[in-house]
């Protein structure tokens, strides 16, 4: 069986029996993958571990691992550990996004499906959640997995009618896309959203790149990025038809 060495950051994590782990892993190169890390938690008398003692959620890791194309669950055969994102740790409101963007990144990505320009965006945007710009760069970053996913609802078209969304717009929880101001009464339930917030978004899509990141985001505050944050995560739990166990803690 041919090894895979690839660098990956560690989107999911299940311990599984006393020793093992579960991970689903972001590939620069391969994708996202499936694999067991068996005897994860093992060391030898020395203290040494193919793992490095297991990886943790958000870790980046250079990892080894064998792909059996025709089995589910891939086997991890080493783990170096690179950055395990210590000052994301200490700061709560980043680890809860950082969070986000795993679990989104986890359930969007199809498995051996590469996306690298997303995986070194990511690379870029954990150690900026930390920062003054965290709430622009984590709207610009869940933007771009969205784009990439091929999953970003339009901000410019009503989802019932086609039409133009202008003066008002809403949305409703039970299904994905904005409605317009003429289809809107129909719907009771209807969630509404500032025009001006969906425009900003549209924009940041539109800024220019440098290797792949947004260049000279606008400075954003939670009463601009919560509500747009709302929106796409419903956005996201409407196209998986589940609920995101994270969604609760980013507006
Ligand atoms: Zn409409």
């Amino acid at each position: 069986m041919p090894l895979n060495r690839d660098r990956a950051i560690c989107l999911r994590k299940v311990e599984f029996s006393e020793t093992s782990q579960i991970l689903t892993l972001f590939c620069r190169r391969s994708g996202s993958i499936r694999v067991i890390a068996k005897g994860a938690h093992r060391r030898t008398k020395e203290g040494a571990s193919k793992f490095d003692g297991g990886a943790d959620l958000l870790d980046v890791g250079d990892c080894v691992f064998i792909d059996h194309s025709s089995r589910d669950l891939g086997t991890l055969t080493e783990w170096k550990l690179i950055d395990g994102h210590i000052p994301l740790r200490t700061n709560l409101r980043a680890m809860l996004l950082a969070q986000y963007l795993a679990e989104i990144l986890s359930l969007l990505l199809g498995e051996n499906d590469p996306h690298t320009p997303l995986f070194d965006r990511l690379r870029v945007t954990l150690p900026a959640l930390t920062t003054p710009r965290v709430e622009e760069e984590f709207l610009a970053m869940q933007l771009d997995v969205l784009n990439d996913t091929g999953y970003l609802p339009s901000f410019t078209s009503c989802v019932n009618c086609g039409g133009k969304i202008d003066a008002r717009a809403a949305y409703m929880p039970q299904r994905p896309g904005l409605i317009c101001q003429n289809c809107e009464p129909a719907y009771t339930d209807r969630i509404a959203i500032n025009p001006r917030l969906l425009g900003i978004a549209g924009s940041i899509l539109k800024l220019p790149r440098v290797r792949a990141v947004p260049q000279r985001l606008p400075r954003l505050t939670r009463a601009q990025t919560d509500p747009l944050n709302a929106f796409l995560a419903n956005q996201i739990q409407q196209i998986i038809q589940r609920r995101l166990n994270t969604a609760r803690y980013i507006c």
